[in-house]
């Protein structure tokens, strides 16, 4: 299961949901001030530290 980020544009907040990739990207409660205005971002490190930059080439699939 993936994990994205979102970031609260009420109150500037970051925060990591775990999440199926079916998951509507809008309409998260923020953890801090509970307002639903929140945007999901690119998550830089969930995706790149995970398999040291990999990207899509071969090899780079496999969970580990
Ligand atoms: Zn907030």
């Amino acid at each position: 299961m993936p994990m994205y980020e979102y970031r609260c544009d009420a109150c500037g907040e970051r925060f990591s949901l775990l999440q199926p990739m079916s998951a509507p990207r809008d309409g998260n409660p923020c953890p801090v001030c509970g307002d639903t205005r929140t945007r999901r971002v690119m998550s830089s490190f969930a995706t790149s530290a995970a398999d040291g930059g990999g990207g899509c080439g071969p090899g780079s699939g496999a969970f580990r």
